[in-house]
């Protein structure tokens, strides 16, 4: 890669993080409560050191075996969220490299990680993916599925729920993602009041419409092709 390509990928991160600053001022909080995942599924190697040399340090991916196959060649500069749908066969895999999960989306998935976290001595934090557009191709609860969802988790030890993650349904405009992350948030508030389990994560908000989120209340945002550019789609 040129020195130039790297220099376009430290700028468009420096704008994303000022973007995420003053959205985050926006909404009345500090501009460090918002988290920046920076989602390089299919970005090769290179270009995550590039993004580490520009002081990125978290990273996203969605596949399992994509996450351990960098997270073994860039060390320990790099951690990782699974942000992808995990099948109950790859638990172990994702657990030995990533300790925080966005999408959990089923009660025999959270078991299977309870109790693979247990043998392995460590602890995960997930967030419930909730599909708020009901859409058939999206993963995640319905949310009326969530709080009984919620309830059976509680005894599981070695599993921390922090919150909700959702992908909205893809809108031309950001601003009319905004209802889904309000419903996300209100869902969330109802939650607490529920179960009182506390669950201050919100994980919302892409390259196309993090701000919005944050807005809304995002602590998380997962953000790939504003700082490393579009995807290959092939
Ligand atoms: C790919 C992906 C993102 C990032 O998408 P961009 O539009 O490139 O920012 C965020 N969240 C999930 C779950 C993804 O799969």
């Amino acid at each position: 890669m040129s020195s130039q390509d790297s220099q376009r990928l430290a700028d468009r991160l420096d704008q994303v993080r000022e973007r995420i600053a003053a959205a985050a001022r926006r909404s009345g909080r500090k501009p460090d409560e918002v988290a920046l995942l920076a989602v390089s599924k299919t970005m090769p190697a290179e270009r995550i050191r590039e993004a580490i040399a520009a002081g990125q340090h978290r990273f996203a991916e969605n596949r399992v075996q994509e996450l351990a196959d960098k997270a073994d060649s860039l060390g320990e500069d790099a951690e990782w969220d699974l942000i992808g749908h995990l099948q109950t066969n790859k638990v172990r895999k994702a657990l030995s490299v990533a300790r925080r999960i966005h999408s959990l989306d089923s009660v025999a998935l959270a078991r299977r990680i309870d109790r693979i976290a247990e043998e392995l001595g460590v602890t995960v934090s997930a967030w419930l993916q909730v599909n708020v557009g009901g859409e058939d191709t999206k993963g995640g609860f319905e949310p009326e599925a969530v709080e009984a969802a919620l309830t059976e988790m509680q005894g599981l030890s070695r599993l921390e729920i922090c919150g909700l993650m959702t992908v909205p349904p893809f809108t031309p405009s950001p601003e009319d993602a905004r209802p889904a992350f309000v419903v996300l948030r209100q869902l969330r508030d109802q939650l607490v009041e529920q179960t009182h389990h506390p669950l201050p994560r919100l994980s919302m908000g892409m390259s196309h419409d993090f701000e919005v989120a944050i807005e809304e209340g995002a602590t998380e945002v997962r953000v790939g092709s504003a700082i490393f550019g579009a995807r290959d789609t092939n």
